[in-house]
């Protein structure tokens, strides 16, 4: 039986995987990409109902197509719904023709031996690939850590599982996790009426918006995104701000002071009882210095270009300490407290079971350089920090497609030039 051959296969049909035909049709490579369920599934199915992108539609974009073209009634500052991004990037694979198979799984990749290539088992059947990317994401795998044990009768989910309030049972709620997915669940859960606690870790905690430019806008003449190297001690700091209603900066005092209770990073649970770290005060102190530093950075960039743009002093103002910042909580009582749900958003891991390859490090991280693996024919696109802080968002995992496919077209040139000269010197 004739097994089906291709030069590239991509693995995933997400931002990565269509970013990543796009570039790979543009240097002229064969490809084919496989997604398992539908384009951009997670958008759909793996996040919460009212979620919306967390930058306006002018940036979290590709650069070839705008939402607007999408949807006429989109204007530049909206921040677009899971759903609408969903439908943007079906769109752009639909304008690319991006050679797209959905519904089709990538069980097993495996190097040939003895000759180029990989041998690919797929749920709908075996083809071989000389080059394989794997575009599966920066956010497989919900991690949520072994603290308070499942047989509890508190209802634990992470943040994927999560869609509404009306979702939960009765009770006070606590969320786990201040990058902007927990701050958001947190707020809206609030909002609904529920008792709410949040776990605070580090985070960077930007302004919406300053001097009526948006923080995207910020970070990207500040030339933030583009950041190369994660700091030390930094690499899993997240971002707090949230896109909802138009938009709005995360403050932890304002939702303090509406009544959502702050306690430290989780840490352990025994007798029914969770205890917090004693960092609160410090990580709201981190994150304050976080905006300062940003605002000082901002005016110094306009003052510097000669750029006037309306002054924001209020954008400076830190709201009174409530009394959970002044006595930390550092031990909770689940029963007493009543609390009847926990939402984990504690970040993901990476899944490449499917891949055997000797390029992971002892955590099952992928060895590479920006998506360049050890291992011949296997590249990596949609890590977090792959090449820059931008990389898993979606205008940065376009740049960084970019160089994978310029990379697979230079070692085609390699192949070839091998071949002729083999063949000729059989003629
Ligand atoms: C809550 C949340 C909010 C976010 N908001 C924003 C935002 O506002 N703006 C922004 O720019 N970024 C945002 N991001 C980051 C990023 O844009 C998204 O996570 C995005 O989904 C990543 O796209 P991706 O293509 O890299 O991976 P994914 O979207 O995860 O796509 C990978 C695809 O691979 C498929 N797949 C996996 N394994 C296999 C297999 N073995 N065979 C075949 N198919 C497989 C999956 O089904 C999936 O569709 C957000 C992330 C999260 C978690």
């Amino acid at each position: 039986m004739s097994i089906e051959k291709i030069d590239t296969l991509v693995v995933g049909g997400g931002q990565a995987g269509i970013a990543m035909s796009e570039h790979l049709t543009a240097n002229g490579v064969p490809h084919l990409v496989l997604e398992r369920h539908r384009i951009a599934e997670r958008w759909r199915s793996e996040r919460w109902d009212s979620l919306v992108a967390n930058g306006p539609a002018w940036h979290d974009r590709f650069p070839g197509l705008a939402f607007s073209d999408v949807d006429k009634e989109t204007g530049p500052d909206d921040f677009r719904s899971k759903e609408q991004v969903a439908d943007y990037l079906v769109a752009y694979a639909e304008k690319i023709a991006a050679p797209m198979r959905c519904g089709v799984e990538v069980l097993k990749v495996e190097r040939n031996v003895g000759r180029r290539g990989f041998r690919v088992e797929t749920s709908a059947g075996p083809l071989e690939a000389i080059n394989v990317v794997a575009a599966t994401g920066a956010f497989q795998r919900p991690v949520v850590p072994d603290i308070v044990p499942a047989d509890t009768a508190i209802l634990q989910m992470h943040s994927t599982a999560y869609r509404n309030p009306g979702q939960l049972p009765e009770g006070t709620v606590m969320v786990v996790g201040s990058g902007s997915s927990g701050t958001q669940i947190a707020e809206e859960i609030l909002a609904s009426g529920r008792q709410v606690y949040l776990s605070i870790g580090p985070h960077d905690r930007p302004p919406r918006a300053y001097r009526a430019r948006d923080y995207c806008w910020w970070l990207g003449v500040l030339g933030k995104w583009d950041a190369a190297a994660r700091e030390v001690g930094r690499e899993h700091v997240t971002i707090a701000v949230s896109g909802v209603d138009g938009g709005h900066s995360i403050d932890f005092r304002r939702l303090a002071a509406k009544g959502l209770i702050l306690v430290g990073r989780t840490q352990s649970c025994a007798n029914d009882a969770i205890s917090f770290a004693g960092d609160l005060a410090q990580n709201i102190a981190n994150g304050d210095a976080y905006l300062r530093a940003l605002l000082d950075e901002a005016d110094a960039y306009l003052a510097r270009n000669g750029l006037e743009l309306p002054e924001e002093p209020e954008a400076r103002t830190i709201l009174p300490d409530p009394d959970c910042l002044r006595s930390p909580i550092l031990s909770l009582d689940l029963k007493k407290a009543g609390i009847a749900t926990i939402i984990w958003a504690t970040g993901f891991t990476s899944d490449y079971s499917w891949l055997k390859a000797d390029t992971f490090d002892e955590k099952g991280r992928p060895r590479h350089q920006r998506g360049v693996s050890e291992e011949q024919g296997i590249y990596f696109l949609g890590l977090s920090w792959q090449s820059r802080r931008g990389s898993s968002f979606i205008w940065g995992v376009w740049h960084d497609a970019r160089h994978i496919a310029e990379q697979i077209a230079i070692q085609r040139k390699y192949i070839e030039y091998h071949d002729n000269m083999s063949a000729k010197s059989t003629r």
